[in-house]
């Protein structure tokens, strides 16, 4: 590629409403461009970074034996409905209706699409297991879109779906899917770790996130450095709450007199709110302990919600009885429903002391509220606690050893989803004594082009990007310093040639820009390799190779320079 050809409008100044290196340098570098919130194009040096680390995806895909595929975006209400998931999904689902007043949705991710689509047409245990998975753009209304492309409205997600007849193929699915992400995330040159991770909103029970470990990360990462244990900090803190729910009578719940508010509770607590969970225990009928927790930060994002049961003495509420109380429907998904003045999670507990309209409860499963609760008839001995989120030096769950917590960007996730999909569908094969069983499925995901943004995460300094190699827009830029020097030009036009001879990878920088211009470019986008031909190219035959990542420089004979790259 010729610069001078290259449609990459670089930028001056950093625009303000980016607050991330990694933001911040595509916009700059000319790799993205903003068209509304959250909603991004790509120009010619971001689309290559993607294509690229797509390339990586299908081969590993293609290594695993996993087939690709491509789904409509666009995808029928009634799918949804069948799963229970038009409504629990919340409001992060854009949902849209054609002209006959039939309604669809912007795939936000495709397990009704898939399952569906197999349903009637893989029959036989004969062809399991299989793996199916597309490369396409996802969207999703993200209450807050932000930082780029790290979390945008519409972005490209790889998603791979498997087919099994029991538990332990599932198993197997899983850990060829994980084991490809391990190689892929590898080959993108990522510094990442895979964490035991909480199921969410999606269902299923064992899964795993990927996370690319950086300071600009929205997750928490509990690490230990003496065993292997590494977690989600939502799972971590649950999962040892949960253990305490098996009988709510030896867990450690703090009264907190005069405290009906997080930010009361917090107060009191002497954290930050953002660092707390609230949490209830009660007994229904006397009998079962139910515990429910919930990040005190309203994240909707960051939300954990476990084992939360609604009682069974009262009739579910509808839609409309819902909205009637100023709840959305699905305000009880994990993923981001909400009260229209962002007060969700307080009707779970007591609402008396929550501020919120009296008397309605739910678990976080659609069909599964119910109103006129009263907390002192239906739901008894409730204790209101504040319990604090893990922090650095806490002690491991596994060994006990100082934990670390670290920053992370959710790059990938891997989820077992067992039956959930294939029973609600109906979707089912004839195994091998002639009956009908539904598949075991296993989904999952990885963030395509938030992955760009978290390798300009790991990989920046104060002039620009520092790309892995393997996910360069272009590998290596030559850099003539003065193309008004004929014998100069003639030598960067000759050793370009020879370059694209091997591979297209290579940009010649032929503008007749000053030499500051072309170093500032170089380092700012990033390529791995800048070969330098300047006076003494002309004085010794030599040129200057400097690695961006390094700053390491070598002087080489020109003759030798593409061996030396190579
Ligand atoms: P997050 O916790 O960051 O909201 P998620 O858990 O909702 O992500 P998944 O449903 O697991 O996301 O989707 C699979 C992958 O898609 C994620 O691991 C992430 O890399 C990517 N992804 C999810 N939401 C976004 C987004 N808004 N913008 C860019 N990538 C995203
Ligand atoms: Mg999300
Ligand atoms: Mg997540
Ligand atoms: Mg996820």
């Amino acid at each position: 590629m010729l610069a001078s050809k290259l449609y990459c409008p670089t930028l001056r100044e950093i625009p303000a409403e980016a607050e991330i290196a990694s933001h911040q340098y595509m916009l700059k570098a000319g790799m993205i461009r903003k068209n509304g919130g959250g909603l991004y194009s790509f120009l010619p040096l971001g689309r290559r970074v993607e294509l690229k680390i797509e390339a990586i995806v299908r081969e590993e895909m293609d290594g695993i034996g996993a087939q690709e595929i491509m789904m409509p975006i666009m995808q029928p209400a009634e799918i949804w409905h069948e799963s229970g998931r038009w409504n629990a999904y919340g409001p992060e689902m854009f949902k849209l209706e054609d002209r006959h007043g039939n309604h669809f949705c912007l795939g936000p991710t495709h397990e009704e699409l898939i399952t569906t689509l197999v349903r009637n047409e893989l029959r036989s245990y004969k062809q399991l297991p299989v793996t199916l998975w597309q490369m396409q753009n996802k969207y999703r209304d993200e209450i807050r879109p932000r930082f780029g492309l790290m979390r945008s409205r519409e972005f490209v997600m790889k998603d791979a779906y498997s087919f099994d007849v029991d538990a332990e193929g599932l198993h197997k699915s899983y850990q060829d899917e994980y084991d490809a992400y391990t190689r892929i995330f590898t080959r993108c040159g990522l510094n990442f770790k895979p964490v035991e991770a909480d199921s969410g909103q999606i269902g299923g029970s064992h899964t795993h996130e990927f996370m690319a470990l950086a300071e600009a990360g929205e997750a928490e990462v509990v690490s230990c450095p003496k065993c292997e244990y590494a977690a989600d900090i939502e799972k971590a803190e649950p999962a040892a709450l949960a253990m305490a729910a098996e009988d709510a009578k030896d867990m450690e719940l703090i009264e907190t007199p005069g405290c009906s508010t997080i930010e009361e509770l917090a107060a009191f607590m002497k954290i930050p709110v953002e660092k707390t969970i609230k949490a209830v225990a009660f007994t229904i009928d006397g009998e079962k302990t139910v515990l429910c927790m919930v990040r005190g930060d309203h994240e909707v994002n960051d939300v954990a919600v476990q084992n939360f049961v609604g009682g069974n003495a009262i009739e579910p509420a509808t839609e409309d009885e819902l909205k009637a109380h100023g709840l959305q429907p699905g305000y009880m998904s994990p993923i981001g429903a909400d009260t229209p003045d962002n007060e969700t999670f307080f009707v779970l507990v007591d609402p008396t002391a929550m501020n919120v309209p009296n008397g309605v409860t739910g678990a976080n499963k659609a069909g599964y509220h119910y109103q006129n609760v009263n907390p002192d008839r239906d739901f008894k001995n409730v204790t209101v606690a504040t319990i604090r989120m893990m922090v650095e030096g806490d002690a491991c769950p596994h060994c006990g050893a100082p934990v670390h917590i670290m920053r992370g960007i959710e790059v990938g996730q891997v989820f077992e989803l067992g039956t959930k999909y294939s029973e609600s569908l109906h979707a089912t094969f004839l195994d091998q004594d002639g009956k009908a069983k539904p598949f075991y499925m296993g989904c999952y995901g990885i963030g395509v082009t938030r992955t760009i943004a978290a390798a300009i995460e790991q990989f920046h300094d104060d002039k620009g990007i520092m790309w892995p190699v393997a996910i360069a827009p272009y590998e290596v830029v030559i850099l003539p310093l003065n193309m008004k020097d004929e014998e100069l030009a003639g030598y960067a036009q000759d050793l370009y040639q020879q370059f694209m001879a091997v591979s297209s990878d290579v940009v010649l920088d032929d503008r007749k820009e000053r030499a500051g211009v072309k170093f500032n470019d170089a380092d700012l986008i990033g390529y791995p390799v800048q070969v330098v031909i300047g006076k003494d190219t002309k004085n010794n035959g030599t040129v200057e190779i400097k690695v961006r990542r390094t700053g390491e420089k070598e002087v080489v004979a020109k003759e030798q320079a593409l061996t030396r790259v190579q």
